[in-house]
């Protein structure tokens, strides 16, 4: 059995190498990108660890559908007194809120 710190380095190592492959086949073989990104929640689950946050976005941790899919999510800001982004995944219809600052809001509107 390896040390839990390698197997963490494994697992991200791993996750990183799946969200690149979901990201090139997302538009062609969207159901190879999907089967990644289940893959993906699947490591996490087995490590024991966190979606990392750079990840944390481009996938839905509910069903593990890869946002690198056109059309596989929804996108909208809703303004008041904590402006924040609502992304809602077409797959399972899970929402995800994330607090706007500017940058943020230029980037997911990308
Ligand atoms: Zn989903």
């Amino acid at each position: 059995m390896a040390h839990s710190g390698e197997v963490r380095r494994i697992a991200l190592d791993r996750i990183a190498r799946l969200m690149e492959f979901a990201r090139r086949h997302a538009v062609e073989r969207p159901e190879l990108a999907r089967e990644a990104g289940n893959l993906v929640l699947r490591i996490c689950g087995k490590a024991r660890i966190r979606l990392p946050k750079t990840y944390r976005r481009l996938i839905c941790r509910k069903c593990g559908t890869p946002f690198y899919i056109p059309g596989s999510f929804r996108v909208r800001v809703r303004s008041g007194r904590s402006t924040h982004i609502v992304i809602t995944c077409v797959t399972c219809g899970y929402i995800k809120r994330i607090p706007a600052v500017r940058e943020k809001l230029a980037r997911a509107k990308g």
